[in-house]
């Protein structure tokens, strides 16, 4: 089978059973084995392709899998992080808090950023490539998200890689900016959520019975490891933007800002 009809047959197999975006999937799994860029797609056509393995990643495909997980990497950014099992993929609404960071750090000589509940580290890695003269560490738990987090820092000596709970403020240095993507789904809507989301690890969805737990834990245990004019600058829930306002209270000029898809999104609050 070549290139173009291992596509095609994808897109039948994966339109027959429901899979959403199967042409995008398609020519995703199809390049991925065929070791080619998704650019080259039509230049490669008439390669040959291993049609074992591409059963292998349909018949993953169908049962729900993330494509992320398939691949074993995803772009975030400007660069792109290894991903699989017992990680979070990264988002593209992400991007953005990197976004927000980067321009806050490039005003400042030599920052040093913390991020908590760093999982692939695809937020603390992509400011500390961005901005070479910083200090970034990345604080992850889970030691399945942890050993993610090594891969994709290889080779980067600012970023300072923590295996902990954020519970634990272990760091002692002071931050220019801290800032976190935490886990913030309520725990029992995390059952109702898309068959691809049950694959990703619960510990980093799972925000508690409100969802909100992290952000109670950063507001008491963080706010300490902020300097003064410093900046917060968190991920949030699209519903959550009032109340985080009310849990961030030893932070000041707190404020909610929407995503591309016009949710709330991002809340940036500062050490006066
Ligand atoms: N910081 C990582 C991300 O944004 C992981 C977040 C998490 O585990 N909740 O993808």
């Amino acid at each position: 089978m070549n290139v173009k009809q291992a596509y095609d047959y994808s897109v039948l197999f994966l339109k027959a059973n429901s899979v959403d975006e199967p042409e995008f999937k398609a020519k995703n799994i199809v390049c991925s084995i065929a070791e080619i860029t998704l650019n080259d797609f039509i230049l490669h056509k008439d390669d040959f392709i291993a049609t074992k393995k591409l059963a292998d990643y349909l018949w993953r495909l169908k049962s729900g899998e993330p494509l992320q997980y398939i691949l074993g990497k995803w772009d975030f950014y400007e660069s792109e992080f290894y991903v699989g099992e017992g990680v979070l993929i990264p988002r593209p609404e992400t991007e953005e808090l990197v976004e927000h960071a980067v321009n806050k750090a490039m005003t400042i000589k030599n920052p040093t950023i913390i991020d908590l509940c760093s999982g692939s580290g695809c937020i603390g890695i992509s400011i500390a490539k961005k901005i070479s003269n910083s200090k970034v560490y990345c604080i992850e738990k889970s030691e399945k998200a942890f050993s993610y987090l090594i891969k994709n820092c290889n080779a980067l000596d600012n970023v300072i890689p923590i295996n902990d709970d954020i519970s634990n403020n272990i760091v002692t240095d002071m931050a220019d900016i801290i800032i976190s993507n935490p886990p913030y789904i309520k725990s029992n809507e995390i059952k109702s959520l898309q068959k691809e989301v049950q694959f990703e690890p619960k510990i980093a969805l799972d925000g508690g019975t409100d969802g909100l737990d992290f952000y109670r834990i950063i507001n008491d245990k963080w706010f300490e490891r902020l300097k003064k004019n410093g900046y917060l600058i968190l991920e949030i829930g699209n519903e959550q933007g009032t109340v985080i306002k009310d849990i961030l209270t030893n932070f000041n000029n707190t404020t909610v800002i929407q995503d591309i898809f016009k949710n709330d999104r991002i809340v940036i609050a500062k050490r006066d």
